[in-house]
């Protein structure tokens, strides 16, 4: 088994999308082992992009990612990190994303893309350690 970090964004919260995602979740039979509603402090946007630093749209998105309330969440089961980046769809929502898929069924621009996955199994150990320190 594995986890995964899942970010509900801000424009997910604030369209209602909290109840759907997190459905898609547990159908799919991965588990939640935490969740939180949160509002996201600079510092922890800019830890969490880090890998994003220089790039032309990196303010724009901490503006984005701490413009209001997020939903955070771990999320375990087998191949959990592969799983969700699935359920998600591609980073852009109309030319990767399938539908069937969270960004697929619910966004249309790359920024404000509903979701956030952990990409590997390395960078959601990290992120998890970022977002719930201490979680056994
Ligand atoms: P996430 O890490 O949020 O799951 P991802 O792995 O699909 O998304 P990344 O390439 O890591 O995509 O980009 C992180 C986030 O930055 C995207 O989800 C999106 O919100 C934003 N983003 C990525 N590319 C662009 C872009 N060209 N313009 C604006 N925002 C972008």
């Amino acid at each position: 088994s594995e986890r995964t970090l899942v970010l509900i964004k801000p424009d997910g919260v604030a369209r209602g999308l909290v109840g759907e995602v997190v459905a898609r979740i547990e159908r799919r039979g991965l588990k939640l082992v935490a969740l939180e509603l949160k509002n996201v402090a600079d510092d922890l946007a800019a830890k969490h992009y880090a890998e994003h630093e220089g790039k032309p749209f990196y303010q724009s998105l901490l503006d984005f990612i701490t413009s209001g309330p997020l939903v955070a969440a771990v999320v375990e089961g087998p191949r959990a990190v592969g799983a969700f980046r699935q359920i998600a769809g591609g980073t852009d929502p109309v030319d990767k994303a399938a539908p069937g898929s969270i960004r697929g069924d619910f966004a249309l621009e790359v920024q404000e893309n509903i979701v956030h996955g952990s990409d590997s199994a390395e960078s959601a150990a990290r992120e998890i350690e970022l977002w719930f320190p201490g979680l056994s």
